[in-house]
């Protein structure tokens, strides 16, 4: 409202759109705030403080409030009359840059569904809605406005945006936005690996993983952020690797509506597990004598360098989360000494949290998961004991002969 009236007193017309205006006529809670206005960035700089400029395909102004950020964007327009070098395509008509202002109806026209494009007026308390988002909303209906084909072309995250939005507040897609998804779906492999993360973050950390992930695959799209796991979920024996991660994706979603944090490295580290189990295999079968470890940091490798060609996770999830794999065969062997110091490890709760996640899939022993529940809380006399059972340089030689486990059991 601040910035609204600020706005409006400095003479500009200002809307709040977007996920704003949508939520709160469907009773949510919104979770974020955009503004729309007929200001432009430098004027809206002029105007507030605490506005910082972002952004090159998308020029926007942020208004920042403590941890709070509302996102100001000046009209934008269809380009028709475009300056070169304002708006900027490839050959696949995907738009690279979008600095052409508007007035308030081009701008409604070039937003992506209906529903996301309905305007709140602060002079007189109304809705604006050129596209009829009105009546889509009161419908459930997710329909993009215009050509889908053209639509999803000019920006192939739409189709992910799509999926997220009819998870999120229960819509669903209208018939031609729907179909075009089928069509088009492999325009995400264009898509910058970086760009796609955020997104993917979006999608699996909204609140409705689950839901998010059944239409992503659905849709044939979860194939384009996770090739591999798609790969391993259609190989699947005894329904293995989707148990843990519909597991994984449900306690994501538990952890948030408990306003408990939660990791994406956790979270890849989920989604990526099976891939890395099946190369992790590989590499044993290849070469026997290869150390288990060794054999595991191939696999991997692979694996995410592999990944990055999609969706692209940044070091500082990377990292962690190829701990959280590297701990899983240390914690089988639970020997000696190596017991406490991973009792230490920065890692511990995240790879035995990680552990669970494998025993309830069937992947390790019921056992192995009560050991180490036992084991954090034990006192000192019963942790000596509880570790030389697994202490004795045989028992460790044994373990690790057996190599990765398999899924068939
Ligand atoms: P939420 O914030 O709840 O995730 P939202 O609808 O507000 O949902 P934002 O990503 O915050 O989504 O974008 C704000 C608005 O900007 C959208 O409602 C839509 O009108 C417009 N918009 C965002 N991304 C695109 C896009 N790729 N193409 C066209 N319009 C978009
Ligand atoms: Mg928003």
């Amino acid at each position: 409202m601040k910035v609204l009236y600020r706005l409006k007193n400095e003479g500009y017309e200002a809307y709040l759109v977007g996920g704003g205006v949508r939520d709160l006529l469907l009773g949510r809670e919104p979770k974020d705030f955009d503004i729309t206005t007929n200001a432009e960035p430098e004027q809206i700089r002029a105007i507030f403080r605490n506005c910082r400029l972002i952004g090159r395909r998308f020029r926007l102004a942020h208004i920042v409030f403590g941890r709070d950020v509302v996102e100001v964007a000046t009209f934008r327009g269809q380009g028709t009359d475009a300056v070169e070098g304002e708006i900027e395509a490839d050959e696949s008509g995907r738009l690279l840059r979008d600095n052409v202002y508007g007035s308030l109806e081009e701008d409604a026209w070039r937003r992506d569904f209906t529903v996301n494009s309905l305007y709140y007026n602060i002079r007189d308390f109304s809705v604006v809605d050129y596209t009829g988002g009105l009546a889509d909303l009161e419908a459930g209906v997710l329909r993009i406005i215009g050509d889908p084909r053209q639509r999803y072309r000019e920006d192939p995250v739409r189709m992910l945006r799509a999926v997220r939005f009819a998870a999120k507040i229960g819509f669903r897609l209208e018939k031609e936005t729907e179909a075009a998804v089928f069509e088009l779906g492999h325009l995400l492999q264009d898509i910058p690996a970086a760009r796609l993360f955020d997104e993917v973050l979006k999608l699996l950390m909204g609140g409705c993983a689950i839901q998010t992930f059944e239409l992503l695959r659905h849709y044939n799209l979860f194939q384009h952020l996770f090739p591999q796991t798609e790969q391993a979920l259609a190989i699947e024996e005894g329904g293995f690797p989707l148990v843990m991660l519909v597991q994984a994706l449900g306690n994501t979603d538990e952890r948030i509506a408990e306003g408990k944090p939660v990791t994406p490295a956790f979270l890849f580290a989920a989604l990526l597990w099976e891939p890395v189990r099946l190369a992790w295999e590989q590499e044993v079968a290849a070469d026997e004598s290869l150390p288990q470890a060794l054999a595991l940091t191939n696999a991997m490798r692979e694996v995410v360098s592999k990944q990055v060609q999609s969706t692209a996770l940044p070091r500082r999830f990377s990292t962690p989360m190829q701990e959280i794999w590297m701990m899983q065969p240390r914690l089988a062997r639970r020997a000696g000494k190596a017991a406490y110091r991973l009792l230490e490890h920065p890692r511990f709760r995240a790879a035995y949290d990680f552990m669970l996640l494998r025993i309830h899939a069937g992947e390790e022993e019921q056992e192995l998961g009560e050991w180490w529940t036992e084991f954090q809380i034990a006192d000192s006399d019963r942790r000596k004991e509880m570790a030389s059972v697994f202490g004795t340089v045989r028992g460790r030689r044994r373990r690790r002969r057996r190599g990765p486990r398999t899924a068939a059991k």
